[in-house]
């Protein structure tokens, strides 16, 4: 008897039944009334999504296509950025920026930490010639949580611009981009948004749009000046992903159904949850303290092959959950606890790596009732409610 499919990566995530039902309907054309009030009523709750009053502008591409738009629109030829390098998508920034032909200068974080942001600090006032700082809110291949607030002190009061990819944030941990001096905040549609990939968002601050009129246009399809005159008409500049923006006015429904810090809450809690199941299982969370709150990284046990693992929790319990990336490969496993995942979605984790690490490696809990105790951090948390885990 096969288990229920289900999804626990760190993106694509799972995408709830209402939000299928309405991409599943005809394609109404872009151009036209009905598309454009979808658009002004997804664009108003976007706003209080990313906690800005500038526009958040949709692209058709996955996450990695806002992040080329953000460095080929903020930045011309030649000039410095300072990269927090932490993970594999913090490089991600230092190779776009070296497509762009800037001068990458990459602070090095060790995978599993948080950047210190008197580093960033002292970096920027060695050297005024540094336009930006780029930095993943979450760094999803570790699943650390950077200090974003602080470094927001930090940029503004030194007149840098800030680039935040918040694609594992945004929807999932509060990410206020006009309250923490965020100038440019991005996400994609499969992470907290619980929709399938291909939509990119992307919103610039007043100060960043000041930077983006100098800036000479060197790409012809992410042009975000153009773009911010269209969706002021309710349109995109080219033909719009129009399901996955229907998709998004539902999935829209969804979060201000109930309110933010609702939604923070839950993800707050499985988070709570799933370390403290893995800790009660004898094993270690990779990020020790500012860890991000829709992912869970796991450091296996030496000799534990984190490939076969997934393979076998794919096998046994058509349960999808990710391993390591670069040299983390094989050493840690990721277990997406965002989308539509519920503390059940957890437990039956939880319990099938249990069964996986029993069967094939004979490495058994010495607590019984982890699952359980488990559970209890579940329901304490949401009653506690969050706090800022970069604290
Ligand atoms: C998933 C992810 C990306 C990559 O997005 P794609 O949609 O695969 O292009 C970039 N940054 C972070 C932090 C992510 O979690």
């Amino acid at each position: 008897m096969q288990y229920k499919y289900r999804l626990l990566t760190p993106g694509p995530t799972p995408i709830p039944e209402k939000v299928k039902l309405a991409m599943a309907k005809d394609i109404i054309h872009h151009r036209k009334e009905k598309f454009m009030s979808i658009m002004g009523r997804v664009q108003e709750k976007l706003r209080l999504l990313f906690g800005t009053k500038n526009e958040v502008l949709l692209l058709s591409c996955s996450g990695t296509g806002a992040m080329q738009a953000a460095v080929f629109n903020l930045f011309n030829r030649d000039e410095k950025v300072l990269i927090v390098e932490g993970g594999k998508f913090g490089k991600r920034w230092t190779e776009i920026a070296k497509v762009r032909s800037l001068v990458p200068i990459t602070l090095e974080v060790e995978w599993g930490s948080p950047v210190d942001p008197s580093l960033i600090e002292e970096t920027l006032k060695k050297d005024i010639n540094i336009k930006g700082v780029l930095v993943q809110a979450s760094e999803t291949s570790t699943g650390v949580l950077h200090p974003i607030e602080k470094i927001g002190k930090i940029t503004k009061r030194l007149d840098r611009l800030l680039v935040v990819d918040g694609i594992s944030a945004v929807g999932i941990s509060p990410c206020p981009m006009d309250k923490w001096h965020i100038d440019c905040l991005i996400t994609g549609s499969q992470k907290g948004l619980m929709l399938p990939p291909g939509l990119a968002l992307i919103s610039l601050s007043d100060r960043a749009w000041d930077k983006a009129k100098g800036v000479k246009r060197e790409d012809y399809y992410f042009y975000l000046i153009g773009e911010r005159e269209k969706i002021k008409k309710g349109q995109t500049l080219y033909t719009s992903p129009v399901s996955l923006i229907v998709g998004l006015d539902a999935c829209m429904d969804i979060f201000f159904s109930s309110t933010l810090e609702e939604i923070y809450k839950k993800y707050w809690a499985l988070t709570q949850m799933t370390r403290e199941g893995i800790s009660l299982m004898g094993l270690e969370c990779l990020a020790k303290t500012s860890y991000t709150w829709g992912l869970t990284s796991v450091v296996l046990s030496k000799g534990v092959d984190g490939v076969l693992l997934t393979k076998e929790l794919a096998k046994e319990f058509n349960l999808y959950i990710a391993g390591g990336q670069d040299h983390l490969k094989g050493k840690i496993i990721r277990i997406g606890h965002m989308g539509d995942v519920d503390a059940g979605d957890i437990l039956f984790a939880l319990n099938a790596i249990y069964r996986v690490l029993k069967k094939e490696y004979n490495i058994t809990c010495k607590d019984k009732n982890f699952l359980g105790k488990a559970y209890d951090v579940y329901e304490e948390s949401l009653i506690k409610g969050y706090f800022d885990s970069t604290e």
